[in-house]
Protein backbone atom coordinates (compact mmCIF):
# COMPACT_ATOMS: atom_id res chain seq x y z
CA UNK A 1 0.00 0.00 0.00
CA UNK A 2 1.44 3.51 -0.95
CA UNK A 3 1.58 5.73 2.18
CA UNK A 4 -0.52 9.22 1.69
CA UNK A 5 1.88 11.65 3.08
CA UNK A 6 0.74 15.03 4.86
CA UNK A 7 3.39 17.37 5.55
CA UNK A 8 2.92 20.34 8.02
CA UNK A 9 5.99 23.29 8.46
CA UNK A 10 7.01 24.28 4.37
CA UNK A 11 10.32 26.35 5.83
CA UNK A 12 13.96 25.90 4.96
CA UNK A 13 14.00 22.45 5.77
CA UNK A 14 10.68 21.46 5.01
CA UNK A 15 9.62 22.47 1.41
CA UNK A 16 12.19 20.46 -0.26
CA UNK A 17 12.23 17.68 1.93
CA UNK A 18 7.92 17.79 1.04
CA UNK A 19 9.05 18.04 -2.67
CA UNK A 20 11.38 15.08 -2.53
CA UNK A 21 8.52 13.32 -0.96
CA UNK A 22 6.19 14.64 -3.90
CA UNK A 23 8.85 13.67 -6.54
CA UNK A 24 9.56 10.03 -5.28
CA UNK A 25 5.66 9.62 -6.25
CA UNK A 26 3.66 9.66 -2.74
CA UNK A 27 0.23 11.55 -2.49
CA UNK A 28 1.05 14.34 -0.88
CA UNK A 29 -0.95 17.03 0.88
CA UNK A 30 1.20 20.38 2.71
CA UNK A 31 -0.07 22.76 5.49
CA UNK A 32 1.69 25.92 6.19
CA UNK A 33 0.56 28.49 8.99
CA UNK A 34 1.96 31.04 6.66
CA UNK A 35 -0.45 29.91 3.76
CA UNK A 36 2.15 31.64 0.85
CA UNK A 37 4.96 29.07 1.29
CA UNK A 38 2.24 26.57 0.34
CA UNK A 39 2.18 28.37 -3.39
CA UNK A 40 4.92 26.49 -4.79
CA UNK A 41 3.35 22.91 -4.28
CA UNK A 42 -0.06 24.23 -5.11
CA UNK A 43 1.53 24.95 -8.75
CA UNK A 44 2.02 21.70 -9.23
CA UNK A 45 -1.65 20.50 -8.13
CA UNK A 46 -0.55 19.31 -4.71
CA UNK A 47 -3.42 20.09 -2.31
CA UNK A 48 -3.13 22.60 0.56
CA UNK A 49 -5.02 21.60 3.65
CA UNK A 50 -6.77 24.35 5.71
CA UNK A 51 -5.56 22.90 9.19
CA UNK A 52 -3.26 20.15 10.56
CA UNK A 53 -6.58 18.42 11.50
CA UNK A 54 -7.67 18.46 7.57
CA UNK A 55 -3.77 17.09 6.66
CA UNK A 56 -4.36 14.03 9.32
CA UNK A 57 -7.83 13.37 8.02
CA UNK A 58 -6.11 12.66 4.88
CA UNK A 59 -2.65 11.33 5.54
CA UNK A 60 -1.55 7.78 6.60
CA UNK A 61 1.67 9.46 7.61
CA UNK A 62 2.06 12.94 9.07
CA UNK A 63 5.31 14.71 8.78
CA UNK A 64 6.02 17.69 11.04
CA UNK A 65 9.31 20.05 10.21
CA UNK A 66 8.98 22.76 12.36
CA UNK A 67 11.09 24.83 14.88
CA UNK A 68 10.60 23.50 18.24
CA UNK A 69 8.59 21.67 21.10
CA UNK A 70 6.34 24.13 21.90
CA UNK A 71 5.40 24.43 17.94
CA UNK A 72 4.75 20.68 17.63
CA UNK A 73 2.70 20.72 20.72
CA UNK A 74 0.37 23.63 19.19
CA UNK A 75 0.28 21.40 16.11
CA UNK A 76 -0.40 18.45 17.55
CA UNK A 77 -3.32 19.52 20.39
CA UNK A 78 -4.16 22.74 19.78
CA UNK A 79 -7.54 24.05 18.34
CA UNK A 80 -7.62 22.48 14.45
CA UNK A 81 -4.41 20.01 15.25
CA UNK A 82 -3.37 16.71 14.23
CA UNK A 83 -5.40 14.63 16.76
CA UNK A 84 -8.62 16.30 15.85
CA UNK A 85 -8.26 14.24 12.53
CA UNK A 86 -7.02 11.30 14.17
CA UNK A 87 -8.39 7.74 12.32
CA UNK A 88 -6.69 3.86 12.57
CA UNK A 89 -3.19 3.47 11.59
CA UNK A 90 -1.83 7.21 11.89
CA UNK A 91 1.30 7.84 11.97
CA UNK A 92 3.20 11.24 13.11
CA UNK A 93 6.66 11.95 12.42
CA UNK A 94 8.86 14.69 13.88
CA UNK A 95 11.45 15.68 12.05
CA UNK A 96 12.40 19.09 13.83
CA UNK A 97 14.99 19.43 16.84
CA UNK A 98 13.96 19.22 20.11
CA UNK A 99 14.67 16.86 22.96
CA UNK A 100 14.77 12.73 23.82
CA UNK A 101 11.92 14.11 26.58
CA UNK A 102 10.00 15.74 24.26
CA UNK A 103 9.70 12.63 22.18
CA UNK A 104 8.72 10.86 24.76
CA UNK A 105 6.26 12.92 25.99
CA UNK A 106 4.64 13.34 22.26
CA UNK A 107 4.61 9.48 21.64
CA UNK A 108 2.69 9.36 25.23
CA UNK A 109 -0.12 11.76 24.62
CA UNK A 110 -0.39 10.73 21.47
CA UNK A 111 -0.70 6.79 21.97
CA UNK A 112 -3.88 8.27 24.45
CA UNK A 113 -5.40 9.17 20.58
CA UNK A 114 -4.51 5.89 19.34
CA UNK A 115 -1.78 7.52 17.25
CA UNK A 116 1.90 6.28 16.73
CA UNK A 117 4.65 8.17 17.05
CA UNK A 118 8.02 8.38 15.75
CA UNK A 119 11.53 11.27 16.46
CA UNK A 120 13.09 11.91 12.94
CA UNK A 121 15.34 14.66 13.37
CA UNK A 122 17.70 14.85 10.37
CA UNK A 123 21.25 16.17 9.74
CA UNK A 124 23.13 17.52 6.28
CA UNK A 125 21.94 21.32 6.28
CA UNK A 126 19.50 23.24 3.59
CA UNK A 127 22.22 21.48 1.02
CA UNK A 128 21.00 17.47 2.15
CA UNK A 129 17.56 19.27 2.33
CA UNK A 130 17.22 19.90 -1.49
CA UNK A 131 19.25 16.69 -2.93
CA UNK A 132 17.25 14.41 -0.90
CA UNK A 133 20.83 13.35 1.00
CA UNK A 134 19.79 14.03 4.74
CA UNK A 135 20.91 11.73 7.31
CA UNK A 136 17.45 10.52 9.13
CA UNK A 137 17.74 9.41 13.01
CA UNK A 138 14.41 7.75 14.24
CA UNK A 139 13.50 6.77 17.35
CA UNK A 140 10.44 4.81 18.20
CA UNK A 141 8.60 1.37 17.34
CA UNK A 142 10.64 -0.44 15.15
CA UNK A 143 7.85 -2.01 13.26
CA UNK A 144 6.23 1.49 12.51
CA UNK A 145 9.89 2.50 11.40
CA UNK A 146 9.55 -0.51 9.01
CA UNK A 147 6.31 0.71 7.81
CA UNK A 148 7.26 4.42 6.91
CA UNK A 149 10.86 4.24 5.70
CA UNK A 150 10.18 4.16 2.00
CA UNK A 151 9.23 8.42 3.10
CA UNK A 152 12.34 8.33 5.29
CA UNK A 153 14.39 7.12 1.66
CA UNK A 154 12.55 9.70 -0.17
CA UNK A 155 14.56 12.61 1.44
CA UNK A 156 17.36 10.83 3.04
CA UNK A 157 20.08 8.69 1.78
CA UNK A 158 21.23 7.55 5.41
CA UNK A 159 18.04 6.28 7.57
CA UNK A 160 19.02 4.82 11.03
CA UNK A 161 16.89 3.30 13.30
CA UNK A 162 17.91 4.93 16.62
CA UNK A 163 15.96 3.03 19.19
CA UNK A 164 13.61 3.53 21.36
CA UNK A 165 11.15 6.64 20.90
CA UNK A 166 13.73 9.41 22.01
CA UNK A 167 16.77 7.96 20.59
CA UNK A 168 16.54 9.90 17.62
CA UNK A 169 17.06 13.20 19.24
CA UNK A 170 19.84 11.94 21.33
CA UNK A 171 21.45 11.43 18.26
CA UNK A 172 20.55 14.61 16.85
CA UNK A 173 21.88 16.27 19.89
CA UNK A 174 24.84 14.71 19.94
CA UNK A 175 25.35 15.54 16.85
CA UNK A 176 24.73 19.21 17.33
CA UNK A 177 27.40 19.22 19.60
CA UNK A 178 30.21 18.38 16.85
CA UNK A 179 28.56 20.58 14.10
CA UNK A 180 28.49 23.50 16.57
CA UNK A 181 32.15 23.56 17.98
CA UNK A 182 33.22 22.96 14.25
CA UNK A 183 30.91 26.17 13.42
CA UNK A 184 32.67 27.98 16.53
CA UNK A 185 36.19 26.85 15.07
CA UNK A 186 35.84 27.83 11.69
CA UNK A 187 34.90 31.48 12.98
CA UNK A 188 37.47 31.60 14.89
CA UNK A 189 40.04 30.55 12.30
CA UNK A 190 38.95 33.10 10.06
CA UNK A 191 38.54 35.45 12.56
CA UNK A 192 42.34 35.27 13.10
CA UNK A 193 43.33 34.66 9.84
CA UNK A 194 41.44 38.22 9.20
CA UNK A 195 43.33 39.86 11.94
CA UNK A 196 46.87 38.33 11.18
CA UNK A 197 46.73 39.27 7.46
CA UNK A 198 46.64 35.74 6.01
CA UNK A 199 45.76 35.27 2.46
CA UNK A 200 42.43 34.01 2.81
CA UNK A 201 42.45 31.72 -0.83
CA UNK A 202 45.00 30.03 0.98
CA UNK A 203 43.62 29.46 4.07
CA UNK A 204 40.49 28.25 2.57
CA UNK A 205 42.81 25.54 -0.06
CA UNK A 206 44.23 24.52 3.49
CA UNK A 207 41.17 23.99 5.14
CA UNK A 208 38.93 22.62 2.51
CA UNK A 209 41.70 19.83 2.11
CA UNK A 210 43.29 19.08 5.16
CA UNK A 211 42.10 17.61 8.74
CA UNK A 212 40.65 20.80 9.44
CA UNK A 213 37.75 19.91 6.64
CA UNK A 214 34.36 19.42 7.34
CA UNK A 215 30.81 19.14 6.37
CA UNK A 216 30.66 22.67 8.13
CA UNK A 217 33.37 24.06 6.27
CA UNK A 218 32.49 22.67 3.03
CA UNK A 219 28.61 24.72 3.02
CA UNK A 220 29.52 27.25 5.51
CA UNK A 221 33.42 28.66 4.43
CA UNK A 222 32.07 29.47 1.50
CA UNK A 223 28.81 31.86 2.71
CA UNK A 224 31.03 33.54 5.40
CA UNK A 225 33.96 34.49 2.56
CA UNK A 226 31.14 35.55 0.28
CA UNK A 227 29.32 38.02 3.14
CA UNK A 228 26.05 35.66 2.44
CA UNK A 229 24.49 35.32 6.09
CA UNK A 230 21.06 33.94 4.91
CA UNK A 231 20.18 30.41 6.06
CA UNK A 232 20.83 27.77 6.13
CA UNK A 233 20.52 26.71 9.74
CA UNK A 234 19.31 29.75 12.03
CA UNK A 235 21.57 30.67 14.79
CA UNK A 236 18.17 31.18 17.04
CA UNK A 237 17.93 27.29 16.26
CA UNK A 238 21.26 26.12 17.01
CA UNK A 239 21.30 27.87 20.04
CA UNK A 240 17.92 25.80 21.06
CA UNK A 241 20.14 22.97 20.66
CA UNK A 242 22.76 24.18 22.44
CA UNK A 243 20.16 24.47 24.74
CA UNK A 244 18.99 21.40 24.76
CA UNK A 245 22.57 19.53 25.33
CA UNK A 246 23.15 21.66 28.50
CA UNK A 247 20.10 20.92 30.00
CA UNK A 248 21.08 17.17 29.20
CA UNK A 249 24.33 17.13 30.65
CA UNK A 250 23.39 19.02 33.41
CA UNK A 251 20.80 15.99 34.41
CA UNK A 252 23.93 13.89 33.60
CA UNK A 253 25.97 15.83 35.59
CA UNK A 254 28.67 15.78 32.77
CA UNK A 255 30.74 19.07 32.35
CA UNK A 256 30.50 20.33 28.77
CA UNK A 257 32.64 23.38 28.91
CA UNK A 258 32.87 23.86 24.49
CA UNK A 259 29.10 23.84 24.46
CA UNK A 260 28.74 26.14 27.53
CA UNK A 261 31.11 28.46 26.16
CA UNK A 262 28.94 28.53 22.59
CA UNK A 263 25.88 28.45 23.79
CA UNK A 264 26.84 31.97 25.43
CA UNK A 265 28.34 33.51 22.28
CA UNK A 266 25.25 32.40 20.44
CA UNK A 267 22.64 33.96 22.87
CA UNK A 268 24.71 36.82 22.79
CA UNK A 269 24.65 36.37 18.92
CA UNK A 270 20.38 36.33 19.47
CA UNK A 271 20.38 39.36 21.50
CA UNK A 272 22.30 41.29 18.80
CA UNK A 273 19.27 40.34 16.54
CA UNK A 274 21.05 38.56 14.42
CA UNK A 275 19.05 35.17 14.98
CA UNK A 276 17.42 34.70 11.75
CA UNK A 277 21.04 34.91 10.16
CA UNK A 278 22.49 31.41 9.49
CA UNK A 279 24.96 30.14 12.06
CA UNK A 280 28.04 30.87 10.46
CA UNK A 281 26.86 35.27 11.93
CA UNK A 282 28.80 34.07 14.49
CA UNK A 283 31.83 35.69 12.58
CA UNK A 284 29.93 39.29 13.24
CA UNK A 285 30.22 38.71 17.05
CA UNK A 286 34.50 38.37 16.61
CA UNK A 287 33.83 41.70 14.24
CA UNK A 288 32.41 43.41 17.08
CA UNK A 289 34.86 41.91 19.44
CA UNK A 290 37.61 43.45 17.27
CA UNK A 291 36.22 46.24 16.56
CA UNK A 292 38.69 49.38 17.90
CA UNK A 293 41.27 46.59 18.78
CA UNK A 294 44.83 47.75 18.72
P1 LIG B 1 12.29 27.45 9.46
O1 LIG B 1 12.80 27.78 8.11
O2 LIG B 1 12.23 28.52 10.49
O3 LIG B 1 10.83 26.81 9.27
C1 LIG B 1 10.03 26.51 10.37
C2 LIG B 1 8.67 26.03 9.91
O4 LIG B 1 7.87 25.71 11.05
C3 LIG B 1 7.89 27.08 9.11
O5 LIG B 1 7.15 26.42 8.12
C4 LIG B 1 6.95 27.67 10.18
O6 LIG B 1 5.77 28.22 9.66
C5 LIG B 1 6.64 26.43 10.98
N1 LIG B 1 6.21 26.74 12.35
C6 LIG B 1 6.99 27.19 13.37
N2 LIG B 1 6.27 27.34 14.48
C7 LIG B 1 5.00 26.98 14.17
C8 LIG B 1 3.80 26.91 14.90
N3 LIG B 1 3.76 27.23 16.21
N4 LIG B 1 2.68 26.51 14.26
C9 LIG B 1 2.73 26.17 12.95
N5 LIG B 1 3.84 26.22 12.20
C10 LIG B 1 4.97 26.61 12.80
O7 LIG B 1 13.14 26.25 10.12
P2 LIG B 1 14.05 25.14 9.39
O8 LIG B 1 15.40 25.68 9.15
O9 LIG B 1 13.28 24.53 8.29
O10 LIG B 1 14.23 24.09 10.60
C11 LIG B 1 13.17 23.26 11.00
C12 LIG B 1 13.68 22.31 12.09
O11 LIG B 1 14.75 21.49 11.57
C13 LIG B 1 14.25 22.98 13.34
O12 LIG B 1 13.95 22.21 14.48
C14 LIG B 1 15.75 22.97 13.08
O13 LIG B 1 16.50 23.04 14.27
C15 LIG B 1 15.91 21.64 12.34
N6 LIG B 1 17.04 21.54 11.40
C16 LIG B 1 17.35 22.58 10.58
C17 LIG B 1 18.41 22.44 9.68
C18 LIG B 1 18.80 23.57 8.73
O14 LIG B 1 19.90 23.49 8.17
N7 LIG B 1 17.99 24.57 8.53
C19 LIG B 1 19.14 21.25 9.62
C20 LIG B 1 18.76 20.21 10.46
C21 LIG B 1 17.71 20.36 11.34
P3 LIG B 1 5.72 29.74 9.11
O15 LIG B 1 6.16 29.67 7.69
O16 LIG B 1 4.32 30.16 9.27
O17 LIG B 1 6.67 30.55 9.98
Amino acid sequence: MVLRVGFIGLGTMGAPMAMNIFKAGFPLIVYNRTRSKTEQFSRLGVPVASSPKEVAEKSDVVVCMLVDAPDLMQVLFGQGGVVEGRHDGLVVVDMSTNSPDHAVEFSERLSKFGIEFLDAPVTGGDKGAREGTLTIMVGGRHEVFERVKPVFEAMGKVIIYAGDVGSGQLLKLINQVVVGLNTLAMVEALALAKRAGADINKVQQVLMSGMGNSEVIRQLMPRVLSGDFKPGFKSSHLRKDLKYVVDLATRLNMPMPGVGVLLQLYNALVALGLGEEGTHALVKLYDLLMQGGA
